[in-house]
């Protein structure tokens, strides 16, 4: 056994190696029905071992029918991280023995995946870069083990309403050299994921599950080291992290003359480290051979170009409208694409306020609206059309910018309506030309001295004059109008 490293990302090793990291994710897929059978995979919150079946209960004599909705999310997926579709691939066992896998093999994809040799293409703070993507394959999940005290005496339960739910497994070619790379392929992996649909893919209950592979090798150096795969990250935030201890965990420690062994490795979120989980099984081990009771999987061109043809707008083409069509900077597209609640009320609200300056709106929804929805932890309450009414108050001029942040922070924390919270805060903007006619004109008769001043040719008096105004009444005054108005009086001649 070793001693800790002590890893605090200021290593001086660091300098001397270059990370290789390749990831794996594997997505629970959104279908009905599970992967090979008809349980319902609707199982949060199911009492224990109530979606179950005789198929995806592993037993004896039965025969596994394929899930048509699961197929068609991975070859959506495929298609939008550009890959090949393969026109017939195969389904293998994959044999291991543990307690959550009744039947003792996994039916998974090995040699024929349904596809390969993709890509994904993202920013990071250095610019965009590319991974590729080796596969993506279909599998089933396994059961999930519930370690308890039942009575004084230490138990492991088994829960198999998980066993049969539809995976999709991606894996990337070890092309990623930085942790911050690995999080932005990871979070832009997840955000084509939910545009297809195929997952909601949240870390934190597991529908996503990222594992990293990490190696390090001298700068200059081709050949790869030996790689530790790390697992249990539940955070896009734990994905870089994980990863950056890791780099320099190796770091430290080839550089204390240990050799790195495959092993897997856990992400400890409390330590902030990463700690031995078990050797890495050779991939031998699993004695993969094709699945006797299916068929291999045709996929007619006919079918594929229809899959193909209901592809929605994908994260990279949305960024790309919301720059060239809407004239927004990449800064904005990418605030707005990167957040899905930011997405949808920034289109739902130009599509309640058609004559909107998309501009206007993307301000409001990237500055204002993430700001609440952040400090609220998430959630919030400003829909679309309260939004548009807000948009097109300031645009007009009704309200002030300053009145509208106002407004737009109570909407968010009651639900109110926009107008309604104007009109019992009297935010409205006095833009009416008589209206103002009058106020000036009271203003002036009560400061003939300010007047005076600026008739003298002290530009400056009409500040005071407007504050008056302003103050007369009572902050609702166009201050912009005011501004001119006052301008072409004191500029006539008496
Ligand atoms: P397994 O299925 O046993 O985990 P794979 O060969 O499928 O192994 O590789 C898993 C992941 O590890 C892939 O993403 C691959 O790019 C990555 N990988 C392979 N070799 C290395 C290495 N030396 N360092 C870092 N990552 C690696
Ligand atoms: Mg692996
Ligand atoms: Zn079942």
């Amino acid at each position: 056994m070793t001693t800790e490293p002590v890893v605090d990302g200021r290593s001086a090793a660091l300098e001397r190696y270059e990370a290789v990291i390749g990831i794996e994710i594997h997505c629970q897929l959104k279908t009905v029905s599970k992967m090979f059978c008809g349980c319902s995979t609707a199982i949060d919150g199911a009492a224990p071992n109530s979606h179950c079946c005789p198929v995806c209960l592993g037993l004896p004599g039965v025969l596994p029918t394929i899930n048509k909705a699961a197929v068609e999310y991975v070859i959506a997926t495929g298609f939008a991280i550009e890959a090949a579709v393969a026109p017939t691939t195969r389904w293998d066992r994959k044999n291991y023995f543990y307690p959550d896998l009744p039947k003792g093999y996994q039916i998974s994809q090995y040699q024929l995946p349904l596809a390969a040799n993709g890509r994904l293409t993202f920013d990071t703070s250095e610019g965009p870069f590319t991974v590729r993507v080796r596969r993506a394959h279909l599998e089933e999940d396994t059961g999930r083990l519930i370690h308890d005290e039942l009575g004084g005496r230490r138990v492991s339960l088994i829960d198999f309403n998980r066993s049969g739910m539809p995976l999709m497994e991606i894996v990337t070619e070890p092309d990623i050299r930085t942790a911050e790379q690995a999080r932005r392929y990871a979070e832009e992996l997840r955000l084509l994921i939910r545009a297809i649909g195929a997952s909601d893919a949240e870390m934190e209950n597991g529908q996503m599950r990222v594992e990293a592979n990490v190696s390090i090798r001298p700068r200059g150096r081709e050949a790869f080291g030996t790689r530790i795969e790390v697992k249990n990250m539940n955070s896009m935030r734990a994905v870089e992290r994980a990863i950056a201890y890791e780099i320099e965990r190796q770091a430290v420690a080839i550089d204390a003359g240990e050799t790195i062994h495959m092993e897997t490795r856990g992400w400890d979120e409390a330590r902030q480290s990463t700690y031995h989980m078990r050797p890495k099984e050779e991939e031998n081990d699993y004695r993969y051979f094709p699945e006797p009771d299916l068929p291999p999987l045709l996929t007619s061109p006919e079918w594929l170009a229809e899959i193909k043809a209901r592809l929605p707008e994908l994260p990279a083409a949305r960024r790309a409208r919301y720059r060239e069509v809407f004239g927004l900077s990449s800064y904005d597209a990418d605030v707005l694409v990167n957040d899905a609640a930011a997405t949808s009320l920034f289109e739902a609200t130009l599509e309640a306020g058609p004559g909107l300056s998309p501009k206007h709106v993307a301000n409001w929804v990237t500055g204002e609206y993430l700001r609440l929805a952040k400090a609220a932890g998430n959630g919030g309450l400003v829909v679309a059309p309260e939004m548009a009414v807000l948009v097109k108050l300031v645009a007009d001029g009704i309200i002030s910018g300053t009145n509208a942040k106002e407004v737009l922070a109570e909407q968010f924390a009651t639900g109110r309506s926009v107008s309604s919270i104007v009109a019992a805060r009297g935010f409205e903007q006095i833009s009416d030309a008589g209206a103002l006619g009058a106020a000036i004109d009271t203003v002036l008769a009560a400061n003939p001295a300010a007047v005076a001043d600026y008739r003298a040719g002290r530009a400056a008096a009409v500040g005071f004059l407007v504050g008056q105004v302003m103050k007369a009444t009572r902050g609702q005054a166009n201050a912009v109008m005011v501004q001119t108005a006052l301008r072409e009086r004191l500029g006539k001649a008496e």
